[in-house]
């Protein structure tokens, strides 16, 4: 067929789109590509040229014939041998050394590894960017690639049988791509194909019995976030066997490409919801053995975009190329060009690694909460980090993230601590924590001879709530009272009781109640300024006035959705300056990320910062964080500025129970230009 000539060979079957019906059409192939003999074409991307838009060559897996390249413009291919390629996946703006690279990954079967490549000058040729291949061990039953839009990041997906899909981060050292596999989801045998859409930082993957799979493609994302996005026969709009997948970026829409090998034929998903907008076959595949599908963007004159279908004919292997242009007039949809994959978004979110992560807690699950740091009155190194353990009680760190010693008092949700309070005719440093066990609001004295928590109370405080979860402190500047705020999980309902000596130890007396309105956990008072911050998980932050007379008065600091927050919205501290300057850091739990305030005037909005892998130290990312605390303390050499404590919901690479991350504050204020 020549070359630009499209045909559209009509509809056939329901031809005509009936009451919302999905158009069943064939489709004309616009030009074939011949392939070397012996050449059994698994997998195909097609690479565009970054520095000439008008080069396009299609990098084959060809089996035991290694890569191919096949020109889209000049009548020539070649092949790279030294490997028996099974899948191949492209991503571009790829930083190697100083440049931004397309960067070719492919699939050794001999090998059983994967192994990265580069186009060469001309596209000619690849050179190797592997040094040591990736070692996946498994039988592979799909690969792509995924490009962070967060943390720029890439990743490979290797889905393996028996249903195992290996999540590798692409690294890189002195111009060579090196490998960290980074989590494994556990998906069921039948995972076949899979795709990646970066900008929804979504994977689909193909599952051959089921249908497709969407699932969070961040790896400190919650594996659990699956959702079924089209089921196979009889329930679905699909065939009987799904094993490819593909996907087309436009400006305003994105569908997904889903091949069923049996009948060769094509549905096409709008994507996020995967509405079925119809299926094409190739009107002149008269064997169809097709075991991949590649769509996206190419060179003119295939302004529309192409799909190409590499055919494995025994005799006369091929690409068959569609224009997109002849599907999107089959299936109706409207005609728009799909994205360039070079053009490479900027992340936009600061990113900041954590320098020490703590031992895991002691219990599986979800165990880890809340966090306060504590400073010791000499020698700052030996500060400690108190770590409210819900399952167990408090767990007690040091800067180095080694535990010290863990208090089985009940499950402990959150803490807060003050320092130097002067109660019952003496300094204290005095530490709260919500007891859920007991029903009771805890109170801890530090020794800071014997570096002990130790109980306070001289009999137990009953909140007098049915499930006490959030706990926080406030030293009031103006009094010079230590009060204690406690929260009822259900109901958002406060109670603040102002501390007080008992003999030695100490009491408390109920002052205040007022009701936020649903579930909180995360509350910080200001001392300075009198100010109460409040987290309601799906509504927002608040800021009450912490004095007990202040009643229920409050401003709204930010809100979810169509505020910047993402529920649930967690943990709060605050971090305090010179002078009633400072920071309120927020556990913005929805988006695994942080949103900083001034702590002044009407608390502006700073920005929003991630804490991801520090892949130097081994230590994975932060995500879904409860509770957190922050110091402006200079807590020696690795925190000379301050710290940042924070749960981490999911302790990755290597799997393990929860834990904390801490993070120097100067790496904060570097990522957010705060100073
Ligand atoms: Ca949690
Ligand atoms: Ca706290
Ligand atoms: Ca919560
Ligand atoms: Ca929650
Ligand atoms: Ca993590
Ligand atoms: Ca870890």
């Amino acid at each position: 067929m020549a070359g630009a000539t499209l045909l559209f060979a009509g509809c056939s079957g329901s031809a005509l789109q009936q009451s919302g019906e999905p158009i069943d059409a064939r489709v004309i192939v616009a030009r074939d590509l011949p392939l070397p003999e012996r050449s059994e074409p698994l997998g195909a991307v097609l690479w565009v040229d970054p520095r000439e838009a008008t080069r396009g060559v299609i990098i084959g897996a060809a089996g035991p014939a290694g890569l191919t390249l096949t020109s889209l413009d000049r009548p020539d291919s070649g092949t790279v041998g030294g490997l028996v390629a099974d899948a191949v996946a492209l991503v571009y703006g790829f930083k190697l050394d100083n440049d931004a690279e397309a960067v070719v990954v492919a699939h050794d079967r001999a090998a059983g590894a994967l192994r990265a490549f580069t186009v060469t000058a001309g596209a000619r040729g690849l050179r190797e960017r592997t040094r040591v291949p990736l070692v996946i061990g498994a039988e592979l039953t799909g690969l792509c690639l995924y490009r962070s839009p967060v943390t720029a990041k890439v990743y490979a997906f290797a889905s393996t049988e028996p249903g195992v899909v290996q999540q590798w981060e692409l690294t890189v050292r002195g111009g060579v791509v090196d490998g960290r596999r980074v989590r494994d989801l556990a998906m069921g045998s039948g995972i076949a194909g899979c795709v990646a859409d970066d900008a929804a930082q979504s994977l689909y993957l193909a599952d051959e019995r089921i249908g497709i799979w969407r699932v969070a493609a961040e790896p400190e994302a919650d594996p659990a976030d699956r959702i079924l996005l089209a089921r196979t026969t009889p329930h679905g709009s699909l065939g009987e066997e799904v094993k490819v997948v593909a996907i087309r970026r436009e400006a305003d829409r994105t569908y997904l490409l889903a091949l069923d090998d049996e009948e060769a034929r094509v549905h096409v998903y709008q994507l996020p919801a995967g509405v079925h907008r119809g299926a094409f076959t190739l009107a002149a595949a008269d064997d169809p053995q097709i075991e991949s599908l590649w769509s996206g963007f190419a060179p003119p004159p295939f302004d529309a975009g192409l799909v190409v279908v590499p055919e494995p004919d025994a005799s006369a292997p091929r690409y068959r190329l569609l224009s997109w242009s002849t599907v999107a007039a089959a299936l109706r949809l409207p005609l728009a060009a799909p994205l360039d994959p070079r053009v490479v978004p900027a992340s936009s979110m600061p990113l900041v690694e954590p320098t020490v992560e703590t031992e895991p807690v002691l219990d599986y699950g979800d165990a880890a909460d809340d966090a306060a740091i504590w400073i010791h009155p000499r020698d700052p190194a030996q500060s400690l980090i108190i770590g409210a353990q819900k399952k167990r009680g408090i767990e007690i760190y040091d800067l180095a993230g080694r535990r010290r010693y863990a208090l089985a008092v009940g499950r402990t949700n959150n803490v807060d601590l003050r320092q130097g309070v002067r109660l019952g005719g003496r300094q204290r440093d005095i530490v709260a924590g919500s007891n859920r066990d007991a029903r009771t609001l805890d109170l801890y004295e530090m020794n800071p001879e014997t570096l002990q928590l130790e109980s306070a109370v001289a009999a137990p405080i009953a909140t007098g709530l049915r499930d006490p979860y959030g706990v926080c402190l406030y030293h009031s500047a103006r009094s010079g009272k230590l009060y204690a705020f406690v929260n009822d999980v259900e109901t958002g309902e406060y109670r603040q009781w102002e501390i007080e000596p008992a003999g030695e130890r100490l009491g408390a007396r109920l002052v205040r109640t007022f009701t936020v309105g649903s579930q909180a956990e995360g509350c910080v008072a200001d001392d300075e300024t009198g100010a109460l911050y409040v987290a309601e998980e799906d509504v927002g932050l608040w800021r009450y006035a912490a004095e007990p007379d202040a009643g229920e008065s409050r401003r709204s600091i930010d809100t979810v959705s169509p505020g910047r927050l993402r529920a649930d919205v967690e943990g709060l501290a605050l971090y305090r300056g010179a002078e009633g300057s400072g920071f309120l850091i927020v556990s913005n739990q929805g988006a695994d990320n942080y949103a900083v305030y001034r702590r002044e005037g009407d608390n502006a909005f700073v920005g929003f910062f991630a804490i991801v892998a520090n892949d130097a130290l081994g230590i994975d990312g932060a995500a879904e964080t409860d509770g957190l605390d922050v110091s402006s303390a200079a807590l020696g050499g690795a925190f000379p500025q301050g710290l940042l404590v924070v749960q981490d919901g999911r302790n990755i690479t290597p799997p393990e129970r929860q834990n904390f991350k801490l993070v120097p504050w100067e790496r904060i204020a570097a990522a957010l230009q705060l100073n």
